[in-house]
Parts: structure tokens; sequence; C-alpha cells
């Protein structure tokens, strides 16, 4: 990041600011001026909705809202294969592999207010299988970004393919817009769903519904 013109330099800030999973941050400016730099602009915020930013409750509250502004598009700093690491093996095994109901939380691109919900991915081996734990990480890289939900399941399916070279992979976000509960229109019971189907999931119908009939066993209450 530039540090703004004119101003004098500040004082780097303590560690436990920083986002966690800090063997992921690539690239990564350094937090402490970037959370500084936030909360500035936060406090102007406060300011300009009404506040008064001096007042007792609010006295760390940019700060904080920059914190969680950084962890929350830290994905911007993440990069895949240092996320995958070693976790991709040699396996013959060439039937559906699914996790689904994986947590999703990302940050609407157009309000910057929360959408949440479940994302489900499958893919069909190619001989190389990945270690389970890896798919909500790569959900997460994406995730942690201003996003719109449908090119956040395009990019989880394209990065599964690109890493993989599986027989197919199929992905599927269901999830609530705040941006549509709390203001707009003011539905509080729309869930939008997506998907992006590659390979053997696009091309054949039964694929495609045996991954379809496997996310939706035992899913009413959602
Ligand atoms: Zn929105």
């Amino acid at each position: 990041m530039k540090s703004a013109k004119g101003k004098k330099p500040k004082k780097p800030v303590a560690r436990e600011y920083l986002i966690p999973d800090l063997d992921d941050m690539l690239l990564s400016p350094p937090d402490g001026e970037i959370v500084e730099a936030l909360a500035e602009h936060y406090a102007d915020i406060l300011s300009l909705i009404g506040e008064d930013r001096g007042r007792e409750g609010l006295k760390r509250t940019p700060r904080r809202v920059a914190e969680s502004l950084r962890f929350l598009t830290a994905g911007y700093f993440q990069d895949v294969d240092q996320v995958v690491g070693d976790g991709i093996f040699e396996d013959p095994c060439d039937e559906m592999v699914l996790v689904r109901d994986i947590e999703m939380y990302s940050l609407c691109e157009h309000h910057l207010l929360p959408f949440y919900g479940r994302c489900h991915v499958a893919y069909i081996p190619n001989g190389r299988i990945i270690g389970l734990s890896k798919l909500p990480r790569i959900i997460d890289i994406y995730a942690r970004r201003l996003q719109v939900q449908e090119r956040l399941t395009n990019q989880i399916a394209d990065t599964i393919e690109s890493i993989l070279k599986p027989k197919g992979v199929g992905v599927v976000i269901e999830a609530y817009h705040l941006c549509m509960m709390m203001r707009g229109v003011q539905k509080q019971n729309s869930k939008t769903v997506t998907s992006a189907m590659r390979g053997g999931f696009k091309r054949f119908s039964k694929t495609r519904m045996e991954f379809l009939s496997l996310i939706s066993l035992g899913t009413e209450n959602f």
C-alpha cells in the first residue's frame, strides 16, 4: 500500500491485530499501516452518520472495524498453491467425492453487507484427490473478498478444476444476502442458489442429478 502523501509514518500496530493464517499471506502490505488508514476513514464515517466519534463506546470502534475488514478481505492476499500446499495425493479412486454444508461467509460487493450460507463441493477424481480440509480453505480464499455469489461459485469450481484436473467438478452455494434482508426488498426468507458444473457434472445429467440429490438430503431446515 502506498502511504498517503504528506503524512508522517505511522507506528506499527501490535501483532495481535494481524490476520490469523499468516502462513497463507502473500505480498501483504504491512497490516499496521492499512489498519491505521482504514480506522481513520471509519472514524470519519462515524461522524458522517451522525455519531459522536469521541464517545466512550465508540473509542475503539474504528480500529476494531478496520481489523475486522482486514480479516474479512484477507483472501486478496492468499494464494491457492500456498493454501493447498502438499494436500494433493495420488489415488486411483474414481467415485464422486462430496463435501457438503461447508459454512461460507462473504461480503457482497454492491453493499459491503454479508451474504452467508452453505457451499457444497463435489468432484470425480482422475488419479488425484485433495485433502478434505483444503476445500473449505479454498472457499475462504474467494469468500474473503468482495463478491457476487455467482462469481464466487465459479471461482471455486475453476480452482478445483485447475489444481486437480478431475473428471468433473460441481459447486453449489445456497446463501442469504443481508442486503436483501435488511434493506432493499427486505425479504427475509429468500435464499439464492448458484451452481457451477464442470466436466462430467456438466455433460452427464446422471452425475449432476446424483450430486444434487446428495446435497438435498436432510436440508429442509436451512
Ligand atoms: Zn448486495
